[in-house]
């Protein structure tokens, strides 16, 4: 999805694809504590943009752990042509083969509503989940700066990286207005940025990883939450 430095997140594909039913449900997640694998799905517009009940789409997301390398990260990673890729196997290249293995050895120990989702999807495409992280937004003397997925990109659990990417520009128009300093902007969305993205890999070990891993990440979530509010976030120029 974006790069990455190493994190044990990259092991992570998920699936993602959607379905076409009647009446979507507005958001629904399901963590599943023995398998570790949460689902979450949402209703999207379609390409024609409309809203309205019938027209509208599922999207779903699924995630699960493959140990990295292993033949099945490989597999899942290989597409119909043959070619293995490092982070994505676009929609219409997934292995038919793969994702009917995957399905027939997880459909029945999944909750109801999801198998029937994950069963009529139609396309899906896979992704590593990855996650990258700048300590400076604003370079020689605030001329250069980083914006969006490119200072700070979050693992997708807190669907939050839009919204702060537009921050980022609101902010700047501030600064371009002479409201507030390129400095005071770069050591507030890097606090901000680490702050979420904490938060994004905090709530991926929740529904991936085992207890000793979400007490490590909370404890270092709140460990930041508090000295960013002392004030000694980072500097961020
Ligand atoms: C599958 C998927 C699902 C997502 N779902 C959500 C979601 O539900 N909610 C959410 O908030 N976020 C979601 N995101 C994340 C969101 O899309 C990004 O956080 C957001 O697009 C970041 O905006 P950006 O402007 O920083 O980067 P981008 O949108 O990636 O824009 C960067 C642009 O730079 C261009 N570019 C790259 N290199 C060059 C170059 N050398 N020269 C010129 N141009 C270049 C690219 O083509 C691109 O247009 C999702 C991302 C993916 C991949």
């Amino acid at each position: 999805m974006q790069a990455v430095p190493a994190s044990t997140y990259s092991k992570t594909p998920t699936s993602s694809g959607n379905s076409t039913l009647p009446t979507p449900p507005r958001c629904y997640l399901s963590v599943d504590p023995i398998t570790n694998s949460p689902r979450q799905s949402y209703a999207i517009a379609p390409d024609s943009g409309s809203f309205a009940p019938g027209t509208r789409l599922i999207n779903w997301v699924w995630y699960y752990n493959l140990p990295d390398p292993s033949t099945a990260l490989t597999d899942v990673l290989t597409d119909t042509a043959g070619r293995t890729h490092s982070n994505t196997v676009t929609s219409g290249l997934v292995r038919p083969d793969v994702w009917r293995k995957h399905l027939a050895t997880t459909l029945p120990a999944m909750s109801a509503p999801f198998a029937a989702l994950l069963s009529i999807a139609q396309q899906p495409f896979v992704t590593k989940v990855n996650d990258a992280l700048s300590d400076k937004a604003a370079f020689h003397d605030g001329k250069v700066v980083l914006v969006g997925d490119a200072l700070a990109a979050f693992r997708p659990h807190l669907a939050v990286a839009t919204e702060q990417a537009a921050r980022h520009c609101l902010g700047l128009a501030r600064v371009w207005e002479g409201e507030t300093t390129v400095e005071q902007w770069a050591r507030e969305v890097t606090g901000y940025g680490k702050k979420m993205w904490l938060a994004s890999r905090l709530l991926g070990v929740f529904g991936l990883g085992g207890w000793g891993a979400l007490l490590k990440a909370l404890y270092v979530y709140i460990a930041f939450v508090l000295k960013l509010k002392l004030g000694k976030g980072p500097k961020g120029y």
